[in-house]
């Protein structure tokens, strides 16, 4: 009797918990110093290979950073700092290079445009449908100059519905250049035309849209950095706040004093490298950027102190633990 009426009052107790706790939140305590994966996607397709993830693979990617208490911000808030997340959950950031068919597709079902639930916007919109708390945000790195398939997605009646659809649902869209040029190779012109051309290209869709980062093809840099963050070509000025590689692990905390928007670290996200970091983070919890909850605070370990960066967001407050 008294065992059947423990359990009758554990049972709603228990649901009531988990109802109030944030789901796959993780127990780790805050630290706003740690590392975020900004990880980095090409094609979306078949098969498997060096650079694509097919659609169930990235599918399942989402279910597991989604499981270890990851949550989508976008890259331009997390270099403005600004990241709203739940208590015990950690900021990473998807990027896709490249604009390749799989990563946004229309299809014909019934006569009526539908997005392909294939493709990798069909897949993070029907996963942030069931879990919402995922976050819904990714930076398209685009080309829009570039030989089929990767010109803008490879659809040229429905660029514009697609750019259009990106920006209009929170999606961020970055600069890549016009045909995924080498800007190494290129005296000052032609690297600024590369960049202002690609941009004017992208506003002739969202003509208010400001691209405000940059991932340099192939990850090489101009010979003067400065050329990639602001300029004027073709009538047309571009200013980004953040430069984009293409390798070199997860990024510095935008509060540490080693994050550099002009040079922020990417991790491919590919299966063995993708595995290798998650694991990496699961040994060594204490490296990874724990949110404490509240955008207005900065939470870090007292005894990381001197690591926090001069300059950080206005009207914030750090607290020591
Ligand atoms: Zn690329």
């Amino acid at each position: 009797m008294l065992r059947t009426t423990i359990r009758a009052l554990l049972v709603p107790l228990a649901t009531v918990l988990a109802l109030a706790a944030p789901a796959f939140a993780t127990d780790l305590p805050p630290n706003e110093l740690g590392r975020v994966m900004i990880l980095e996607y090409h094609k979306i397709d078949y098969p498997e290979e060096r650079w694509t993830r097919t659609p169930e693979n990235f599918r399942r990617d989402l279910e597991t950073l989604y499981a270890k208490g990851y949550r989508l911000v976008g890259l331009n808030t997390l270099i403005d700092g600004r990241m709203t997340l739940p208590a015990g959950t950690t900021p990473v950031v998807l990027t896709f290079d490249d604009s390749s068919p799989g990563q946004f597709r229309y299809i014909e079902a019934s006569g009526k445009l539908e997005i392909d639930p294939k493709s990798a916007i069909g897949i993070l919109d029907a996963f942030t449908r069931e879990r919402p708390d995922f976050g819904r945000v990714a930076t398209f790195f685009v080309l829009p100059a570039a030989d089929p398939p990767n010109r803008l997605f490879n659809q040229p009646d429905l660029v514009g519905k697609k750019l259009q659809y990106l920006v209009s649902q929170g999606y961020e869209i970055g600069n890549h250049t016009l045909w995924h040029a080498n800007l190494g190779k290129y005296p000052e012109p032609t690297v600024r035309a590369q960049i202002a051309g690609a941009q004017q290209w992208i506003q002739r869709y969202v003509p208010d849209y400001r691209p405000r980062t940059i991932a340099l093809p192939h990850g090489v840099y101009p010979r003067d950095v400065s050329w990639a963050i602001t300029g004027e070509a073709k009538g047309t000025q571009y200013r980004h706040d953040g430069i984009l590689m293409v390798a070199g692990g997860a990024a510095p905390s935008p509060y540490s004093q080693k994050f550099d928007p002009t040079r922020l670290p990417r991790i491919q996200a590919l299966e063995r490298d993708l595995k290798e970091w998650l694991a990496h983070f699961d040994k060594n919890p204490q490296e990874r950027f724990v949110s404490d909850g509240n955008p207005m605070t900065i939470t870090i370990p007292a005894a990381l102190r001197d690591r926090l960066r001069k300059e950080l967001p206005r009207d914030v407050r750090v607290i020591e633990r």
